[in-house]
């Protein structure tokens, strides 16, 4: 049966630097969640706190309702899988996934069952009698997660567990965790610092920035309502773009240089939700059009420095004042370098400078 996972008040020192500051978080039982965000973010440390590896200086972690705060890694029914595979030298990968069951004491049957069943679904049958330390890095981690998932932990753990593996291989791994997780219904935290890991692969992203929590939500949610610039920026590729703006309080527009747009539409919500005149307009390269003539004067404007063809796309830069917009549009579009281009904003998020927090 699934586990949850409840982490409330978190916090970890080391020595001057709060790793983890005060993170609350509730994992459901069989979801696949990872955290996300960049190194030094505070994501491995919550992983070993949940393992037990490290002790939280303060806050409280429960496995299903059960405060594991005061129990030995062994004691807590969970299985971490590292960046760098871990399996047993000199021994066969049979031996490698039969071991944790031996320890158990199951019965031959149920120990030869199980490890065909896992072989299967991680497609190593074929090298079941070949020595594990002989094998490349991506059979060797395949091992390595067989093994921690065999005894069927109530949570399993990765550390950046495809970081070492080549394209193709994190590829297909990926695919194998997700159908592990839907088959075994297993809870899984998965660490990363790669944003399209994450989103491949989660039911939910916890994204973390100096140690902070700054939004636990599903990757949909994540991309379309970032909860703040830090989130605006940070999911997402090409990065949305992030623009400083001015706000007009009589005029009700903001203003770029001598562009403006009018926002009197908003004005309500920026009088309510805005610290101050200075905000971010942030917009997703997507989710503009580009026009050749500008019929409305409220569209932003201007020159095309670089045409790149991405995929089955066009990726342009374009300058507006002092600042680069990017935009993604769909190949057919005629446009060469140095056209003056109007570009209509079809989904917009406005932010606080100062607090970062998102406003609509
Ligand atoms: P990375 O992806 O680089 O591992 P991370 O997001 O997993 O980054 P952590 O490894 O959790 O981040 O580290 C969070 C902070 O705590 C960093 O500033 C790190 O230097 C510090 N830290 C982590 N472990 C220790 C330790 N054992 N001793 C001292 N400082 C540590």
């Amino acid at each position: 049966m699934a586990s949850k996972v409840i982490i409330k008040d978190l916090t970890k020192r080391f020595g001057s630097t709060i790793a983890v500051n005060k993170l609350n978080l509730e994992i459901k039982a069989g979801e696949f969640v990872c955290f996300l965000g960049p190194s030094g973010c505070g994501k491995t440390t919550t992983l070993r706190c949940i393992a037990g590896l490290e002790r939280q200086d303060e806050g409280d972690i429960y496995i299903d309702d059960e405060l594991v705060n005061d129990l030995p890694p062994s004691e807590r029914d969970i299985a971490m899988v590292f960046q760098f595979p871990v399996v047993y030298p000199a021994t066969t990968v049979r031996d490698n996934l039969e071991f944790p069951l031996k320890q158990r004491k199951l019965s031959r049957g149920e120990i030869k069952e199980r490890v065909n069943e896992i072989a299967k679904i991680l497609r190593i049958e074929h090298i079941l009698n070949r020595i594990a330390t002989d094998l490349n890095i991506g059979e060797k981690q395949r091992v390595a997660i067989g093994r921690a998932l065999i005894r069927r932990p109530k949570v399993l753990l990765l550390d950046e567990a495809l970081t070492n593996l080549d394209t193709e291989m994190k590829l297909s791994m990926i695919a194998e965790l997700k159908r592990i997780h839907e088959e075994f219904n297993q809870t899984i935290v998965y660490v990363t610092h790669d944003q399209s890991e994450a989103l491949m692969m989660a039911d939910k992203i916890a994204v973390m920035n100096l140690g902070v929590l700054q939004q636990y939500d599903t990757p949909e949610q994540l991309y379309s309502s970032p909860k703040n610039l830090f989130v605006a920026g940070f999911i997402g590729s090409p990065p949305m773009n992030l623009i400083n703006v001015n706000y007009n309080k009589e005029k009700e527009t903001i203003e770029i240089n001598n562009i403006s747009i009018d926002f009197s539409k908003y004005s309500d919500l920026i009088r309510e939700k805005a610290s101050s005149d200075t905000l971010v307009l942030g917009f997703r390269p997507e989710y503009v059009s580009i026009h050749k003539k500008c019929g409305r004067k409220d569209h932003l404007m201007g020159e095309v420095e670089i045409v790149e063809l991405l995929e089955d796309r066009l990726s342009l830069d374009i300058r507006v004042v002092d600042q680069i917009v990017k935009a993604v549009i769909p190949s057919n579009y005629q446009v060469n370098i140095g056209d003056e281009v109007c570009i209509e904003l079809n989904k917009f998020h406005l932010f606080d400078e100062k607090s970062g927090e998102t406003i609509m």
